[in-house]
């Protein structure tokens, strides 16, 4: 299955968006959750607004969906400031990203999404821009080419990528602030799914919110796509209302388990498990059975696998941990590396 189509996909799909948009906090008073990152953010923008300058640009790091572009807008909404948006992939050429340069007021912020996915020759109009506000073109070829200067507007740049480390060192150095999301804790996305749900006028109690929460891997923009899928479930087969017993039943029916694990994250950790012994495993291989992307693996699927403890990265390959057996009820295995993992984690225990 491809990951785009994957209900616990953590990436945007287009007919989504549109609600996506009306779901966002639109400052940071309403943002729920990474507290450390709303506290280093809002002292970079009070001081910023004390000084009446423009606020240092800002690099924001973490998995998709966990809210990168939300803060975005809400730095813009509360900087009073216009937003431009645009991504990585779509600037292919200097001319695109000067016109973009060229298009800024003094204060606008120009949120990049992927920035990781520039390309080099862009990169580099970037560094200038940023650093000192000024643009520098080459126009034309050979020995008639021309090298333009202009002066830019002092602007902000707010880039999102996955991971700091799949940026240019020089790119990463010339952020002011770089901000890190975590995963969200169950208890802050059972606000946002009650939150949402308020928006969206589903009728919802406590117990079908936590249940939610709990399945959404520490993502809100999953917790709202549940949200939406279940919300269907219980128009249909239980007058609109969402309990326990109904979220329940409708994530049952979507293959959704217990902590929010898919059919995909299912395959790869019992791959490991029935027919390598837990492993360990090449990345390679890996991506070879479960008929998967080596990217899309690393990326998608395997950092919450590996941050709800089901997972391991180690330098000889992938395990699957001794709470992936006991998750799925599955023996121990013979496999010495199993013991291991047994072992530690018993004597840890005691
Ligand atoms: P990213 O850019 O990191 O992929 P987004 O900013 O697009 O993620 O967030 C995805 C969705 O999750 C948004 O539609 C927004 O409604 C919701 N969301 C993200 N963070 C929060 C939050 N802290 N509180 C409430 N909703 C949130």
């Amino acid at each position: 299955m491809n990951h785009e189509e994957r209900l616990v996909s953590a990436r945007a799909e287009p007919p989504e968006l549109a609600e996506d948009v009306s779901l966002r906090p639109r400052y940071l008073r309403d943002y729920i959750g990474q507290e450390t990152l709303k506290e280093n953010l809002f002292i970079a923008l009070t001081a910023a607004q004390s000084r009446q300058e423009p606020v240092d640009h800002i690099l924001f790091h973490g998995f998709p969906g966990l809210g990168k572009t939300t803060l975005a807008y809400i730095i813009a909404n509360e900087m009073g400031a216009n937003i431009k948006v645009t991504s990585g992939p779509v600037i292919e050429k200097a001319g695109d990203l000067a016109a973009i340069l060229t298009s800024l007021q003094e204060g606008d912020i120009l949120f990049i999404d992927e920035i990781h996915r520039l390309n080099h020759v862009v990169e580099e109009i970037l560094y200038p821009a940023m650093e000192d506000y000024e643009l520098d073109l080459i126009i034309g070829q050979g020995p008639g080419a021309k090298s333009v200067k202009m002066s830019l507007p002092r602007f902000t740049l707010v880039g999102a990528t996955t991971r700091t480390g799949l940026l240019t060192p020089p790119l990463r150095d010339r952020f002011g602030v770089i901000l890190r999301l975590e995963y969200y804790q169950p208890d802050e996305l059972v606000r946002i799914v009650k939150r949402s749900a308020q928006m969206l006028k589903i009728a919802m109690d406590d117990a079908g919110a936590e249940e939610l929460g709990r399945r959404s891997r520490g993502t809100p923009r999953i917790a709202n796509r549940l949200l939406k899928r279940v919300r269907d479930y219980a128009e249909v087969r239980a007058n609109g209302r969402v309990s326990r017993q109904v979220a329940r039943q409708a994530l049952a029916m979507l293959k959704v388990d217990e902590l929010g694990l898919d059919d995909m994250d299912q395959r790869i950790l019992l791959t490991i498990i029935d027919k390598f012994q837990g492993g360990p495993l090449g990345l390679d291989t890996l991506a070879a059975v479960v008929c998967e992307e080596r990217n899309t693996l690393e990326d998608v699927y395997e950092p919450f696998l590996i941050q709800s403890g089901f997972l391991l990265r180690t330098p000889r390959g992938r395990m699957v941990t001794a709470a992936a057996y006991e998750h799925f009820g599955r023996p121990l295995t013979n496999s010495p590396n199993q013991a291991m993992l047994f072992g530690e984690r018993e004597a840890g225990n005691k």
